[in-house]
């Protein structure tokens, strides 16, 4: 029986940041005890139908996993030793953001065997983070980087964000710097993608596009601020954009780290596990609000409305997935990461040829010089052209 992986949802923020689409909110104190208890009821629930299975990587997601107290991850935590079998090498991964931890908290996780911790910075400039409405500054963040090392954390990701609104090439190049001085083992960088409800789609998004700054009846204020907002902080163009994105690796790959996923790169031997098992399609189980789930053939997400969890408990909604999704999914999937996908894999798998599957999808990407064959790794992989574009790559496995 392969080993399963766990993936359990905070998803409680101080408050929330202006592009943020994910499944988080501030909430009170007693709230977030509440939600700590129901969680701990799911776990408990679940964990029977696993009980002949080996854990080897959780991971804590949200939202802001260190805003609840050391005593609430510890309940959370020895919930989850009491009823899953966790390896003694397992992964245990936590996210937390500055200005959330203290030096308790972080004696707690180590005491807790939470050994990989992953900070969200986005940003080294101040300006940039205030507009992000992120809640600290860069000071605060070394203020915290500093107590994590301290504290004995050597397995450590910062996340950048690059196209943010008023950032330059110099800027964020003076971001990527700043950071390498303190050698992580890990960096993702990801581009600012302006998300549907967010604070920032109001002020970035499509409805102003085009318009002059003079009021309108109805939105005038909601338009004003929108445009005076752009006016100051415009997002870089496309070519910054690109230029950033090149930055990104000519100066991580100049120091040492290597780019294992299309927006990841470690240290060698300090790649994400979890993550890694999300892209080879490993069966995890997602606890807590609005976790997702993918267990055997079914894909499931937990509810997203707290009250029904915290009330009547969790309730998922499931998808079969048919041998097609499968497909589409090990391809999509499997190329983001550096190091591609297996055609001796695919027929494992699936019982099928590669070539007779997707034959046609794969000659048509390496003519246009996206996708190539590696005789040495025997693995399909995206070109760097390929990297580049590769939605449009991922497109072409989707029915
Ligand atoms: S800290 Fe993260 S999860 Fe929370 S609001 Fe900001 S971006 Fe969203």
């Amino acid at each position: 029986m392969n080993n399963l992986s766990l993936y359990i949802h905070i998803p409680f923020c101080i408050r929330k940041c202006h592009y943020c689409d994910f499944l988080s909110a501030p909430c009170d104190e007693e709230t977030r005890q509440k939600y700590v208890d129901a969680l701990c009821r799911e776990i408990i629930q679940r964990a029977e139908e696993f009980q002949n299975r080996k854990v080897d990587t959780i991971f804590f997601g949200g939202g802001t996993p260190s805003v609840l107290s050391a005593e609430q991850m510890e309940q959370i935590v020895s919930t989850i030793r009491r009823h899953f079998q966790i390896l003694s090498d397992a992964e245990i991964s936590m996210e937390m953001n500055p200005g959330t931890v203290n030096k308790e908290k972080l004696e707690t996780y180590k005491k807790l065997g939470i050994n990989r911790l992953s900070i969200g910075l986005q940003s080294a400039d101040n300006e940039e983070l205030k507009i992000l409405g992120r809640i600290h500054t860069w000071e605060n963040f070394l203020q915290t980087w500093e107590m994590v090392r301290e504290e004995g954390f050597f397995n450590v990701n910062i996340d950048l964000m690059s196209a943010l609104p008023g950032q330059t090439l110099e800027s964020y190049g003076e971001t990527l710097r700043k950071v390498l001085a303190l050698k992580p083992e890990h960096i993702s960088a990801y581009s600012l993608i302006i998300e549907e409800g967010t604070q920032f789609y109001k002020w970035f998004g499509e409805e102003y596009e085009g318009q002059s700054e003079q009021v309108v009846q109805g939105n005038a204020t909601d338009m004003n601020e929108a445009l005076s907002i752009r006016k100051s902080k415009a997002l870089p163009d496309e070519i910054t954009d690109r230029k950033m994105y090149e930055l990104t690796k000519t100066l991580l790959e100049e120091q040492g780290y290597y780019r294992y996923e299309i927006s990841n790169y470690a240290l060698k031997g300090y790649e994400c596990k979890h993550n890694i098992g999300y892209w080879k399609r490993k069966e995890y189980l997602g606890l807590g609000l609005g976790a997702a789930s993918l267990i055997s053939d079914i894909r499931s997400t937990n509810i997203t409305d707290l009250q029904t969890y915290l009330e009547v408990g969790n309730q998922k909604e499931e998808t079969k997935l048919s041998a097609t999704d499968q497909m589409e999914e090990f391809m999509f999937l499997g190329l983001r990461m550096m190091e591609g996908i297996s055609p001796t894999e695919f027929e494992e798998q699936f019982g099928q040829s590669l070539q007779e599957v997707y034959g046609t999808q794969i000659a048509k990407l390496e003519k246009q010089g996206l996708l190539e064959f590696c005789r040495e790794t025997q693995r399909y992989a995206l070109t760097l052209q390929g990297i580049d574009v590769s939605n449009q790559v991922f497109v072409e496995f989707i029915q």
